[in-house]
């Protein structure tokens, strides 16, 4: 839970963060999902995010508990 200025809401809400899949440029088989992994490990991406996960393949939004608002919160590693 992070307490964030939310615009919708005018004030300071408590957010809730969201890991939401994007529609993969990769085919669904094994081999192309494997690839997808490699891809993203060696661009460093994946350092920073568990496991299975990739910046490439993943948007983070944060969601406004009072609201519902999603804003899309790709950018930064300050964000817990
Ligand atoms: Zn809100």
């Amino acid at each position: 839970m992070n307490t964030r200025f939310c615009e919708q809401c005018g004030e300071e809400t408590t957010h809730k963060e969201v890991m939401k899949q994007k529609p993969s440029k990769y085919g669904k088989s094994k081999k192309e999902q494997f690839k997808a992994f490699l891809e993203g490990f060696f661009s460093g991406s994946a350092a920073s995010l568990p496991a299975g996960a990739s910046l490439e393949l993943t948007d983070r939004y944060i969601v406004c508990t009072k609201c519902g608002k999603q804003t899309l919160e790709n950018h930064g590693e300050e964000f817990q």
